[in-house]
Formats: C-alpha cells, structure tokens, sequence
C-alpha cells in the first residue's frame, strides 16, 4: 500500500536526500502468539473483526524508546478532518506515528489511552489505514524545506491563506481557439500578481464560499 508514496518522485527524492525518514512496521512483529494474530471478535458480538491492544502497544512502547513523538496520531473517519492548516501544523513535527486501523478499527482502549489525535481525510470509510496515512504523509512532507523544487511553490497552492489557487497556464498560448489570458504574456508582474489574486478571490467566492473570512 505504500510502494505509491515511497516510490513517487517528489518524495522519493525528499527520502534520498534525508530530508524525511519513513518506517513501516508491521503489527505482527510485535505478537506473541505463534499464529501473529493482531485481531479478535468484538466483545458484544457483531460482524468484524478488532485490531488488538497489545500488538499496538509493544509497537508503540518500542518506538517510543528509540525516539521521541510529537503525534501519535490515529488515522479514524470520525477523526478531525484533514486540512491545509492541519498539515501546516504537522509540518513543524519532528517525529510522529501514524497508527492504521483495518477491519473494525482498533480496540476503543488505543484511543483512549495510546494516541494523541486522531485524523480523518473525509466522511467516507476505506478499509485501512494505510492510504489516509499516505494522504497524510505526502500533504505534510511537500511542505517541509527543500522538498519541492521551488521553495515558494507549496506556498502557493489552495488553501494557504484561505484561498485556493489561481488558473494557471502553459504553452502553447494558442491552442485551438482557446487562448491564454493576455495579462499572463503581457511581461507585467504587478499586473499578472493582481490579477492572479482577483482570480484567487472570485474562485474561492465560487468554490469554498464559507472558506472566505474564516479564521485558523
Ligand atoms: N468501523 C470504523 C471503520 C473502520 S475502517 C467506523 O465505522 O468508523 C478501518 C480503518 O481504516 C480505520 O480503523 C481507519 O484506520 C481507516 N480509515 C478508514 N476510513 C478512513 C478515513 N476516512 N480517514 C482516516 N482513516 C480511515
């Protein structure tokens, strides 16, 4: 599930570069039990089957002896949902744990007693984890130092000052009968800036009414 996220360009080269360090672990190694089994029947019944405490915990204990955490944050769909200033805040970690649930989710003990806080990326369920963990890990690491080529690039984009981003164009200027805003050609940086947050305004007046004026 993550060979998309280790292997995607951008943070690929972020990895080699040791700007950022991603580890995976695998709950199995920290069983018991012969079998590796790191889920159970829910108490009470029910149809699903609950990831166990003590796997999560030991994992959890063992990280936590090799380094310090920030986060230890829990990938849930009634988490707080993921945003640009969520991933601005997360950027200025150091270390931090992403915990992936699968099949019901994590015995509720985890939550209560293991975790510092718990994220969503949106009201819809997958069935892990592991693709809002790397949801998580790109928005965060595209904004750490050195990462993207441009430094002013993440900057840039959506919801960096409550606005999303402006239309953007590239060559040929004519293509078809569809041409490229004059004022982008024009050599005037002032006037392509104005304009571009004229058109930063208005598409988010579009697009996120409720995104304009609010505070965070
Ligand atoms: N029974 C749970 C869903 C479990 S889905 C419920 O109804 O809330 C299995 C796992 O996938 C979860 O433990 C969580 O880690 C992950 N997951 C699923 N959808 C997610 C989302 N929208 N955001 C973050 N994590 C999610």
């Amino acid at each position: 599930m993550f060979s998309g996220l280790l292997d995607q360009s951008i943070l690929k080269r972020a990895a080699e570069r040791n700007l950022v360090e991603i580890h995976i672990h695998d709950l199995r190694d920290f069983t018991l039990n012969k079998h590796k089994k790191i889920d159970d029947y829910a108490f009470g019944g029910g149809a699903g089957m609950v990831l166990m405490i003590e796997p999560i915990d030991k994992c959890i204990d063992r990280l936590k002896s090799e380094r310090d955490y920030d986060e230890i944050i829990y990938m849930s769909p009634d988490g707080e949902k993921l945003s640009q200033s969520i991933s601005n805040q997360l950027s200025l970690n150091k270390n931090m744990i992403l915990l992936c649930g699968h099949y019901k989710g994590v015995d509720e003990r985890v939550r209560k007693h293991l975790i510092t806080r718990e994220i969503s990326i949106g009201d819809y369920v997958l069935t892990g984890g592991e693709l809002p963990a790397a949801v998580v890990a790109d928005s965060v690491i595209r904004l750490l130092p050195g990462v993207m080529n441009d430094e002013t690039s993440a900057l840039t984009d959506s919801f960096q000052d409550n606005l999303v981003a402006p239309p953007v164009y590239t060559r040929p200027a004519k293509y078809k009968n569809w041409e490229v805003p004059e004022i982008l050609t024009s050599g005037h940086q002032a006037k392509v800036d104005e304009w571009r947050f004229d058109q930063q305004v208005k598409r988010t007046a579009e697009k996120r009414p409720g995104m304009i004026n609010k505070k965070d």
